[in-house]
Formats: structure tokens, C-alpha cells, sequence
């Protein structure tokens, strides 16, 4: 770590003691996020305080009657700060609002194909980052989040957040020197290409489920590599051995890149009937 980012660090553990959550506000977030299921206590104890230093520093914006109270900002802060448990804080230095509107919103998408013709199409968002700005989170889906299902907004926006550190939004954020890059792209691209071809094909009954015989991620995840990491990072922490399973090498290179291993401490809780 660099003079700056020890400064940085420095003024963000003084910024969490400033700003401590109180004991009530904590205890209520850790029961109710099954996603931090098996943390020790001295991880919790590491949590904490980032997100106290995220609540302190990041600016919420209210937007479209949207009206996010002590428990919603505690809830996206907890999911926002727990990928970057053993990577630092200094990984969201590059932007500063979260922007929140109550439910999903429409979006229109605009595409130009080679021969110079436009579509465009509405699609409906749970979240969105805009790039080097803001993320935008819909309060209904946070509420949706966290609870071990595979569904988690607040972690896939984040996760396009590290992705597009280095400019580029391609499902590989700047990796750090614990992590092969050629392990990283040879597992991704294989998983992606698996992943794609698999959702191309009819489910069983017509339509694709969740859940047994159906694909192991969510279908969203075939839409580009970029939402393929995004998607794998949901699953990373929410359903461990359910991505474990389907992608190994994928899972191995991410628990790399985030110096933790959700599988394992889950196991170690004993709660390994979270498939
Ligand atoms: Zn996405």
C-alpha cells in the first residue's frame, strides 16, 4: 500500500469510529443477512467497521418517491462492503452515489448493428451503474437480497463497480497479484461459453426454471461476459457450493481475487445444506 492509500485508510478507520453502528442496528443487520452466514466474529468486527466508513462516506440520493430508511442504507452498505472484506474499501474510490428509486425501472436499450441499423428496447433493471458515476439500486430488489437464494442486486451492481475499474466493463475487473489472469480468463470464457449454449437450448416443460435440472445460475447471466461475472458474483457469496459445483475453476479463480472462500465457511458453520 502507497503513502496516499495508507493516508486514505487511516481517515476511513477515523471516519468509522466517528460514525460506529450501534449495537441494535448491527445485531438486526447480521440476523437478517443470511448471506454473511459463517462469518467469524472478527470478520463481523472487520465488517462493521467498513460499513461504517461507507455509510459515512457514500451519498444516497432518493429519486422517484423513493424513501430509504436506516435499515435499507445499513442493508446496501452491509452487501456492498462484504465482497471487499480481505480487498479494502479503496476499491469504491472511484465514485460516490447511490442513487435509489423504489422499484425496477424500465430502460431503453439502443443498439446499432453493422450495417448502421438501430433497435431499441425496453428493458426492466433491478439496478444499473452508470459508467465512472453512480449506481442505481431499486429499494424492492434490495430487499430481495441477502437472503442465501442467489438473488442479490446490491452485489451484482458492485460487482460491475470492480469490473469497470480499469475502463473496461468485460466481466474481468483489474486483477491483484494473487490471481493468475490466464487461470482467470480460461475459466471464465469456458464457464461463459458452457453457460451461453446451455441457455440457448429449450428447459424441460418449456420454459427455463430455477431450481433442479434447470440452469445453475440465473438465465441473466448468458446475456454477456460482463453479466456473466456479475451474476457469478451474486452466487459467489449467496449459493457458494451451487457455483462451486457448476464452474470450479471459476469459483477457484474468485476466491482468489476476493482472499475468501464462502464455501468453505459455510461448511465450517456446519450450514452446508445451502445448495
Ligand atoms: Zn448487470
Amino acid at each position: 500500500m502507497g503513502p496516499v492509500a495508507w493516508l486514505r485508510e487511516k481517515r476511513r478507520e477515523k471516519l468509522a469510529a466517528l460514525h460506529p453502528i450501534d449495537d441494535e442496528a448491527w445485531d438486526w443487520a447480521v440476523r437478517h443477512h443470511r448471506v454473511l452466514d459463517g462469518l467469524s466474529p472478527g470478520e463481523l468486527a472487520k465488517l462493521r467497521s467498513m460499513v461504517a466508513a461507507f455509510l459515512a462516506e457514500k451519498k444516497f440520493v432518493e429519486t422517484r418517491g423513493a424513501v430509504a430508511d436506516a435499515d435499507a442504507r445499513l442493508s446496501i452498505a452491509v452487501q456492498a462492503c462484504l465482497p471487499l472484506l480481505e480487498l479494502g474499501l479503496r476499491w469504491y474510490d472511484d465514485w460516490e452515489t447511490v442513487i435509489l428509486v423504489p422499484k425496477e425501472f424500465n430502460y431503453t436499450r439502443r443498439d446499432v448493428d453493422s450495417a448502421g441499423i438501430v433497435t431499441e428496447w425496453d428493458d426492466e433493471l433491478a439496478g444499473q451503474v452508470l459508467e465512472l458515476g453512480p449506481v442505481v439500486l431499486s429499494l424492492r430488489d434490495v430487499d430481495a437480497s441477502g437472503w442465501g437464494d442467489g438473488f442479490n442486486v446490491v452485489i451484482h451492481e458492485f460487482a460491475h463497480k470492480l469490473d469497470e475499474r480499469d475502463g473496461e466493463l468485460d466481466g474481468c475487473p483489474p486483477l491483484h497479484r494473487g490471481v493468475s489472469a490466464s487461470a482467470w480468463r480460461k475459466a471464465f470464457r469456458a464457464a461463459w461459453t458452457d453457460f451461453s449454449e446451455r441457455a440457448k437450448k429449450p428447459a424441460p416443460w418449456g420454459k427455463r426454471k430455477r431450481g433442479k435440472g434447470a440452469l445453475p445460475l440465473d438465465s441473466y447471466a448468458a446475456e454477456s461476459p460482463d453479466e456473466f461475472f456479475a451474476v457469478a458474483c451474486e452466487y459467489f457469496f449467496e449459493r457458494p457450493f451451487r457455483l462451486r459445483d457448476a464452474y470450479p475453476e471459476v469459483y477457484a479463480v474468485m476466491k482468489d481475487f476476493f482472499r475468501q472462500d464462502p464455501a468453505e465457511r459455510l461448511s465450517r458453520a456446519g450450514l452446508t445444506g445451502r445448495a
